[in-house]
């Protein structure tokens, strides 16, 4: 028998007897029979006491005078280090590692080798795993492997001798605000609904793996059943959603299905159900690693994939042990997980939850795209919510201003009583604005275009009235597949995208790939920064093979019609002269060629700014990328929850860089557009159609928003007013105050 096998055989016998012991032996016996079978010299358990202290509680192979006495905080010492990050550590020469943290009483200095897993049962750490040996060795993944299930099994022994720790105290009657990341519009105020977390199989072990994969195929089965009841029962009835909604959604829970199937994640199941474990546990143990795998993984889009495995793990865990008790929703709740699969927030849609909290949900996921089409209003990155709230505490989601409120003060609420009461009605007036063009009340007349990156997005079009897409994002579809698309694929992509878009203008971006956003087989560059590392423009300039495929696809979609192209992450002429010349090769070759071909750039790195009348004889147009801009120019990392409000874009160094640019645009006769998310806010969108920028682009929640706020816009009464502001007001850090009482004084509501 193998290793593993026999180990979990000789683990289950111990369990099975474990009522009959008391705790301290069962982890003694434990960490002997792992030391036996690993040929370790030791194998200790580290035991989690009042919150954040690691205590010895059981030893093999260390000083058993120091169990009880030796103690290290969460993040001190090796053992700290593990439980910190919650990831193994394997080190082969840990005394030499710079965490290390010497303690006599345990005798340890004469072990070289260390592997420490945490021991965590739904998300909650409850001690650390440790192995060591004298000589310097670095443990092989079956090693790594076997200890991290018996962190597992080992997890079940303390959850049962520990109850779980109440969380009573103060906090938890105080209000709270969170800041937060808008998933999808709208304000919604209800009782919390926190689903019961982590799903922890019961079964842990089996002896035969046969009936096993059989309970995980039959599992597999009845899950995608599940799925497409969903899929038919639900979508449907979106009610007064258009079914170009419909069938966008569709398409992502076929996609969903894809990333699951295809993962390769079912393989790892079963190779863990063959080292001895039960279906069940197998398939908790592969969903602690992706949970593992996307804790480290910061783009938001590949996270989010990963987010709909773990969806999927969790509905065949339910399969598995006969499906959990369907907890009861009350009308209108705001659910708070940490965690949503697309297939999860259709099945709390249909149980009545009227608006969402995803604490590690990010717009470009599925669960927002879905909560999108459905009118959902919902939130991400509200980071720490989910400890502070308690089932039936009321709170309010404001997933405009992407905040909410726990437990909110009376007039808070009131307020957002009657803001919810006042959009009502203002909705109903939006509707009608559709088919009228975009204007400002003194006659302004203005572009208000899509942001866009699916070609399933493309209803959106109609839907908004908008007056074409003015950043297709490309990147986005690649990654959807997970893979370079050919070229014939492409143009179809884009052939469609021009297609939909009828008369209205259509500017493609070209691939912004790169840091962590790689597509499967390229080499991952070890980056400290990938936002400014090798990506984007960069990669397509020095691998100009996709490049230039992309280029042709976008050219032979175009199929002689007119045809837009920006290059992202522009940081010199040159650079913008190469990609260009590229785009120019490739033009030279196609036919029909382009009726016309305009060639901008985007202007995200701030070195632009100091190259602009060479820029602006190379350009067709430029289209501002605030969302990079900002992280550029302020040197705040975009993704950093804790930076989001730092800097604000109504400032005077981003206002003066944008009349700067407007000013060379103008002379040159180049249009300067918007791009960023900042042209979906009132605020902003309203203050740079005062610097005299009149095409914006923006997500399609917002085109009737903002074409309702700036058709009541004065520009000429405004304009003067932000140039005085901006003469007065060097050296402040924001203008949105005065910005923001002027639009109040004038009866703009936003
Ligand atoms: C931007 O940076 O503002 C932008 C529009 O591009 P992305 O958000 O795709 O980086
Ligand atoms: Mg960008």
């Amino acid at each position: 028998m193998s290793t593993p096998r026999r180990l979990l055989a000789r683990l289950r016998n111990l369990m099975a007897h474990r009522e009959a012991q008391h705790g301290a032996g069962d982890l003694l016996a434990l960490a002997r029979l792992i030391a036996a079978e690993l040929v370790s010299e030791v194998c200790s358990v580290y035991v989690l006491r009042g919150g954040d202290t690691l205590e010895l509680a059981a030893t093999e192979g260390l000083r058993p005078e120091a169990v009880g006495r030796t103690r290290l905080r969460v993040g001190e010492g090796l053992v700290g280090l593990a439980a910190a990050s919650g990831e193994t550590l394997n080190l082969p020469d840990a005394q030499n590692h710079p965490a290390f943290a010497y303690r006599p009483e345990t005798g340890e200095d004469a072990f070289a080798s260390l592997l420490a897993v945490p021991v965590r049962r739904a998300g909650r750490l409850l001690g650390v795993l440790v192995v060591q040996n004298r000589t310097p060795r670095r443990y092989d993944s079956e090693e790594v492997d076997v200890v991290e299930t018996v962190a597992m099994l080992l997890a079940e022994l303390l959850a049962a001798s520990q109850p779980e720790q109440a969380d009573g105290g103060l906090s938890a009657t105080l209000p709270r605000r969170f800041g937060a990341t808008s998933l999808a519009p709208g304000i919604v105020i209800g009782p919390v609904m926190l689903p019961v977390s982590g799903r922890v199989p019961q079964r842990l072990l089996a002896d035969d793996p046969d009936r096993e994969l059989q309970r995980v195929e039959q599992a597999w089965e009845q899950m995608q059943r599940g799925i497409d009841r969903l899929i038919s029962d639900q979508l449907p009835t979106a009610q007064g959603k258009k079914a170009a909604d419909v069938t966008a959604s569709r398409e992502i829970l076929d996609a969903y299905r894809l990333v699951a199937g295809d993962a390769g994640w079912l393989k790892r199941v079963n190779e863990a159900i063959n080292s001895g474990l039960a279906a069940e546990a197998a398939v908790s143990r592969v969903a602690g690693e992706l949970r593992d795998r996307m804790r480290r993984i910061t783009d938001p889009y590949l996270r989010e994939r990963l987010a709909d495995l773990e969806d999927m793990a969790g509905r065949l865990l339910d399969h598995l042990t006969g499906g959990q008790a369907l907890e009861a929703v009350p009308a209108g709740a705001i659910l708070i997980v940490r965690r949503l699969g697309p297939a999860e927030l259709l099945d709390w849609h249909a149980r009545g939850i009227g608006g969402v909290a995803i604490e590690e949900g990010s717009p470009s996921g599925h669960a927002a795209i879905l909560a999108r089409a459905l009118g959902l209003p919902a939130i991400g990155g509200a980071r720490g919510v989910l400890e502070s709230a308690s089932t039936g505490d009321e709170a309010v989601i404001d997933a405009d201003e992407g905040q909410i409120f726990l437990r909110p003060a009376v007039e808070l609420k009131q307020g957002y009583l009657s803001v919810i009461a006042a959009r009502n009605a203002r909705q109903a007036g939006w509707a009608s604005l559709r088919d009228k063009p975009a204007v400002t009340r003194d006659g302004t007349a203005l572009k208000l275009m899509l942001n866009l990156g699916l070609a399933m997005e493309l209803g959106q079009l109609a839907a908004t009235g908008a007056d074409g897409i003015g950043l297709f994002r490309t990147e986005i579809a690649m990654l959807a597949r997970g893979a370079v698309v050919d070229t014939p694929e492409q143009t179809a992509v884009y052939a469609r995208v021009i297609d939909d878009a009828g008369s209205k203008p259509v500017t493609f971006r070209t691939l912004d790939l790169g840091g962590d956003k790689l597509l499967p087989g390229s080499p991952a560059p070890e980056e400290e920064n990938p936002a400014m590392g090798w990506r984007s423009l960069r990669i397509g300039l020095d691998r100009p093979a996709l490049l230039r495929r992309q280029l042709r696809a976008l050219l032979l979609a175009a199929g002689g019609r007119k045809l837009s192209v920006m290059f992202p992450m522009v940081a010199t002429v040159a650079e913008f002269r190469a990609a260009k010349g590229l785009l120019l090769a490739e033009a030279a070759r196609v036919r029909p060629a382009p009726e016309l071909l305009r060639i901008g750039t985007m202007l995200e790195i701030p070195s632009l700014m100091w190259q602009l009348p060479a820029l602006m004889k190379e350009v067709d147009f430029v289209s501002v990328g605030t969302n990079d801009l900002m992280q550029f120019l302020f040197a705040a990392d975009r993704s950093a929850p804790q930076l989001a409000n730092r800097y604000d874009v109504l400032s005077p160094p981003v206002l003066d860089l944008m009349a700067q640019l407007l000013e060379h645009g103008q002379t040159a006769g180049v249009e300067i557009s918007i791009c960023g998310e900042s042209a979906s806010r009132p605020l902003e969108a309203m203050t740079f159609v005062g610097l005299g920028i009149t095409n914006l682009s923006m997500p399609a929640s917002s085109i009737l928003p903002i074409k309702a706020l700036l058709a009541d816009l004065d520009v000429a009464k405004f304009r003067p007013y932000l140039a005085a502001l901006r003469r007065t007001s060097a050296g402040a850090a924001s203008l949105r105050d005065p910005i923001a009482a002027w639009a109040r004084e004038h009866g703009l509501k936003f």
